[in-house]
């Protein structure tokens, strides 16, 4: 599903660059949910933007669903984004003047979706996470949770083949962040969506099916039963 090669990122600090990404090299599989762990300031964001291509690599090579996404140009870039990636960030990062409805319905609008399939679609995640009381609620309304969750059914909406979730869980206190945990894991499973996450939270490399650590700018597969 996503193979990436040898990948570089650095960042220009005054005259020195800090190198972030030292030739990550990493593939994962169709269906499959891998963590991406790290201190603080190891590069789980770069890396993310970088598959997302919300950050351009130095150098390296990522490819996904078989296209060279490092080879495309902005357009090229956004075009594909918006067909085959969701987004998922700390802090929701919801539409502030639209609905709970409209939000999770924007990539379809995006998509062209006809008005009937985008209804099913969104109704149906609005039942599935729970969330059938608040499709008029705007942003500003919801508790952090409710927010996540209506942050999660946007980025799955369109049944993207790959979710891209950078700290979901960062701003949720334990329970309520096991509560979206499980609903992600289940949702994305049955959508057949695969998800890459950034995080802290044990909890979700628990129920990943693979963990890497990032450690001085190289991706090292993490044993498992170690993790938990
Ligand atoms: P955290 O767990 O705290 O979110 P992280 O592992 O996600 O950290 P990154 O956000 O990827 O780490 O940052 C890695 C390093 O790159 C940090 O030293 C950061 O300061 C630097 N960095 C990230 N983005 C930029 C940027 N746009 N310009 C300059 N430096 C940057």
């Amino acid at each position: 599903m996503i193979q990436v090669t040898d990948l570089y990122k650095g960042f220009r600090s005054g005259s020195r660059t800090v190198q972030v990404l030292s030739g990550i090299c990493l593939s994962v599989e169709k269906g499959n949910t891998l963590a991406i762990v790290g201190k603080s300031g190891s590069g789980k964001t770069t890396l993310l933007n970088c598959l997302g291509g919300l950050e351009r690599p130095d150098s390296g090579r990522i490819t996904c669903l078989g296209t060279e996404i490092t080879a495309l140009n902005q357009r090229q870039m956004t075009r594909f984004r918006r067909q085959h990636l969701g987004f998922m960030f700390q802090a929701g990062n919801l539409i502030a003047c639209l609905t709970v409805f409209e939000n999770i319905a924007f990539p379809l609008h995006l998509n062209h979706f006809g008005k009937k399939e985008l209804n099913r679609r969104v109704n149906r995640l609005l039942e599935a996470l729970s969330l059938d009381g608040l499709s008029r609620s705007m942003p500003h309304e919801l508790s952090g949770g409710q927010a996540q969750r209506v942050a999660f059914a946007r980025a799955v909406s369109h049944v993207p083949a790959l979710l891209l979730a950078d700290e979901p869980t960062a701003s949720l206190d334990s329970a309520t962040a096991l509560h979206l945990i499980r609903l992600m894991a289940d949702t994305g499973r049955a959508l057949g969506v695969t998800i890459i996450v950034t995080t802290h939270d044990n909890d979700i490399i628990r129920l990943s099916d693979r963990t890497i650590r990032l450690t001085d700018g190289k991706a090292k597969e993490e044993n498992h039963e170690t993790t938990g």
